[in-house]
């Protein structure tokens, strides 16, 4: 998607404090952190919200998952804990129409969110 934001910096085209990768995933530091920890965690492929998910997808959804853990950890808040969130939709909060991971640490984090 040449208009994608999220796109553009899986091509490079944008930089990002980049995370984590893998032939499926990115992940890098939110550009308005809410946290200590912020990284988006996001597909390499273009799937614009989870209404747009496929059954095919879920082994990707997965791995999104798998590196989300794995970068709490790298951070040191694996034990301590942390909060992924995945907004659909503008009422969720979407902005960006390319799906991603938030993971957010290093603070207690209010629950119910606003
Ligand atoms: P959403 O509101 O769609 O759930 O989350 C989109 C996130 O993308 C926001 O937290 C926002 O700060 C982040 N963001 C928007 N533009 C950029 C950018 O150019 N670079 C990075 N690293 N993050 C961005
Ligand atoms: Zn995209």
């Amino acid at each position: 998607m040449s208009d994608c934001l999220f796109c553009k910096i899986v091509a490079g085209d944008i930089p990002a404090e980049k995370l984590y990768e893998d032939d499926n995933v990115i992940a890098f530091s939110d550009i308005n952190a809410q946290a200590p920890l912020h990284a988006l965690v996001i597909p390499k492929k273009h799937i614009a919200t989870i209404n747009d998910l496929q059954a095919d997808d879920a082994e990707l959804i997965g791995r999104m998952y798998l590196a989300a853990k794995q970068i709490a950890a790298d951070a040191g808040y694996a034990e301590q804990g942390y909060r992924t969130v995945m907004n659909c939709g503008e009422s969720a909060g979407q902005t960006v129409f390319h799906i991603h991971l938030h993971v957010l640490a290093g603070r207690d984090l209010a629950w119910p969110p606003g």
